[in-house]
Parts: structure tokens; C-alpha cells; sequence
């Protein structure tokens, strides 16, 4: 069963964190789910990478994760990124970018992030391009591609890959990593896989077709219900927000909004 359902039960699945054990303790469960599941399917589990989201979470329970070793914190909305990005100087974080992003948001976006995770249009390149060569940066992004056909999602259709990974190279101070996706929300597994499946043969097909443009061909999916699928299914980031953090008490219908 993926584990999306229903939000009573996801407070008895993922009890809030707030202790630097609790923090260790949830990674470690994960770090271990994760690397059981790239055993099962022959694949080395050090290719996976974990990005715990802490979107929601209080600045002061972000601090404690930090403090429990975590490096690097992913983030929806990039508001609520920047005033945590503010609240955490004096520490050793980095921030990625997870979530939709409104082309009047690019400048915070190329101030501050270490890696925007939705890439979908072309005009948030050239806005993200035009801020980071007056910075003199450079951004690491993932292309966010709509696997489950669904109105709601963002992300670009599967069809119009190719040609948004040929316009890219233009904008010069981004570089792609790889592809990122979000599976149905459903408790489907069947389902769920074959979103993972998708951006996986997109994946595939990119690096033998346009090898120059597909980065290391990362594949970010997967998150707290979903991500020992995803790793199946080749996945070399997971987004783990609830399984780490503890359960939201936001819909995800407000990251997602239905159609
Ligand atoms: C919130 C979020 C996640 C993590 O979801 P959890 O259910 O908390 O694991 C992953 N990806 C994106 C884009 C998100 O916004």
C-alpha cells in the first residue's frame, strides 16, 4: 500500500520530530528503507540521495534538524524558503527549491538556492538565467516533468521534453541534473509506479538521444509514501518531508492544487 491516504493516520505514521535523536532516528529509518529497496532491485544504495523537506516545519524545529546533521533542506514555496534561509544563517544549510515557481520569485530563487527541483517553463529559465549571470552563479536544476496526466500537477507534458531540454543550453548559468516528478497521489501502487516508470524511460531516452543536455541524468522522485517505489524504479534523490519531520497538517491540495 503507498501511504498517502488519510491524514488521521499519517499522525500515527509520522509523529512529529523534535529532538536531535528523533531527527537521527527518523533518517536513519529512512536511510535504511532506502538502501533496502536499491538492494532488492541489484542497485547500489550509495546512488540515492535523501533530501529531507521541511516545508511547514517551524524555524525552531529546523534548527534542531540541522543541528542533527542535515546539510541540505528542501522547500515549496520559496517565501517560507527565504525567511528560513534568514533565520539559519549562523548555521551550515544549503536550500533546494522544490516546489512551482512564479517568474517574479526567480531573483530570490538565484540569491539564495543551491538547486531548483521544477523547472517547467522556459520562461522561468530565462528569468533564473538573467538573475544568476548578474550574481555570477550558477544553479543546479531538475526538469519537472507530469508523468500522471493529471490537470492538477505541474510539470511539463512527457511530449515536450525533448524540445525544452534543446532550448535550454542558452541559459548557461543553469545546470541540469536530471529530471524530477510527482506520482499520483494515490494508494495505487500500480499506478504510482508507472509515473516513476515514465520519467524513468524519459530519462533514458534523453541521455541517448541529447547525452549532452540531460545532466547525470538524476531522477528526483518519490517522497514519504512513495519513495521505496521510487527507488525500485530507479530514483537517485528522494524527497522525504513526513517521514522525517513528522506529518503535516497542511493538505497537499495546497502545494497542489486541483484542477
Ligand atoms: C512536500 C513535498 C515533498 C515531500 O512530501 P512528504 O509527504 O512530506 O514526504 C516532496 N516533493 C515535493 C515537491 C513537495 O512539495
Amino acid at each position: 500500500m503507498s501511504k498517502h491516504s488519510d491524514p488521521i493516520d499519517a499522525f500515527t505514521r509520522y509523529p512529529t520530530a523534535s529532538t536531535v535523536a528523533d531527527f537521527q532516528a527518523n533518517v536513519a529509518a529512512v536511510r535504511d528503507r532506502i538502501d533496502a529497496a536499491a538492494v532488492r532491485v541489484g542497485r547500489d544504495p550509495a546512488a540515492v540521495r535523501l533530501l529531507p523537506v521541511s516545508k511547514t516545519v517551524p524555524t525552531e524545529r529546523v534548527r534542531v534538524a540541522i543541528a542533527s546533521g542535515l546539510r541540505l533542506l528542501g522547500e515549496n514555496k520559496v517565501q517560507e524558503a527565504v525567511r528560513k534561509s534568514r533565520e539559519t544563517t549562523d548555521l551550515d544549510v544549503s536550500w533546494s527549491i522544490i516546489g512551482h515557481l512564479q517568474t517574479n520569485k526567480a531573483r530570490d530563487v538565484a540569491s539564495f538556492a543551491a538547486e531548483f527541483q521544477a523547472l517547467d517553463r522556459l520562461r522561468v529559465a530565462e528569468a533564473l538565467d538573467r538573475r544568476l549571470q548578474a550574481a555570477g552563479r550558477g544553479l543546479d536544476v531538475y526538469v519537472q516533468v507530469n508523468t500522471s496526466a493529471e490537470e492538477s500537477k505541474f510539470g511539463m507534458p512527457p511530449e515536450e521534453l525533448d524540445a525544452f531540454l534543446r532550448a535550454l543550453p542558452v541559459y548557461s548559468s543553469l545546470r541540469v541534473r536530471g529530471l524530477m516528478t510527482l506520482a499520483l497521489l494515490t494508494p495505487d501502487e500500480t499506478r504510482v509506479r508507472e509515473c516513476f516508470r515514465v520519467l524513468r524511460t524519459l530519462r533514458d531516452r534523453a541521455r541517448e538521444e541529447t547525452p549532452a543536455l540531460i545532466g547525470d541524468g538524476e531522477l528526483s522522485m518519490g517522497m514519504s509514501g512513495d519513495y521505496e517505489i521510487a527507488v525500485e524504479e530507479g530514483a537517485t534523490c528522494v524527497r522525504v518531508g513526513q517521514a522525517i519531520f513528522g506529518a503535516r497538517s497542511t493538505p497537499d491540495s495546497y502545494y497542489w492544487p486541483e484542477g
